[in-house]
């Protein structure tokens, strides 16, 4: 999945969990874990290593990790959980596969196509359409909660929009990690990613405004 899709359904499992659950996310912070088991792309990029869709995407790794914050904060730490894995859990397990999901403990392979259904490449039209029907629902139901309002608050917690727009967005429209400018690949995807460089720039110049206006 791209990025849109990936943090379109961590948003909307982490509001469902939410509500079950009685808690209150902090929706930027779902949003970010979402596109950071992807992480694994820069460090195959600058350390020269192949181990994009290994331990980042690993549910192991992400419950050794989680565990101790469960620990300390209890419930409220599930819909960041789920943001996270819901990543490679669902984006990626449905999208492209090849993921070593039980890594150390097992290097297999896992996936949709890999469970013995059909291969979904990500520049495929049904992935294309999953993604784009992720985020209008995501954004329905911004509207509907009035969710979108925290992108126009001042909140200094919106700086870890900084994240997604300087590893996932921003890169995209330069041609990485695919080997091309992602308008090139799939406009529709664009104009989604462009939505959510806007909102996420628009948010981090709001609260930067603010802090300096304060100051002097
Ligand atoms: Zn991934």
């Amino acid at each position: 999945m791209f990025a849109v899709g990936h943090m379109s359904l961590a948003y909307l499992i982490g509001k469902l969990s939410s509500k079950l659950l009685g808690v209150t996310p902090n929706i930027p912070v779902l949003m970010v874990l979402s596109i950071l088991p992807d992480i694994d792309i820069a460090i195959d990029t600058f350390a020269g290593l192949d181990i994009h869709r290994g331990p980042t995407h690993s549910l192991i790794v992400a419950l050794i990790i989680f565990t101790p914050i469960f620990v300390f904060y209890g419930k409220r730490v599930v819909p960041y959980f789920l943001a996270y894995v819901s990543h490679f859990l669902i984006g990626d397990f449905l999208i492209g596969g090849q993921l070593q999901l039980l890594w150390p403990l097992l290097k297999n392979n896992f996936g949709f196509f890999e469970a013995g259904f059909l291969y979904i490449d990500i520049y495929d039209g049904i992935n294309i359409a999953i993604e784009l029907s992720l985020l209008l629902v995501a954004i329905a139901v911004m509207i509907k909660t009035c969710d979108y309002q925290v992108f126009f608050k001042k909140c200094k917690t919106n700086f870890v929009l900084i994240i997604p727009i300087v590893t996932v967005l921003l890169p995209t429209f330069l041609g990485y990690p695919f080997d091309v400018p992602l308008f090139a690949i799939s406009p529709l995807i664009g104009v989604a990613h462009l939505f959510f460089l806007v909102l996420f720039g628009f948010s981090i110049l709001n609260v930067t405004y603010a802090i300096i206006k304060k100051r002097f």
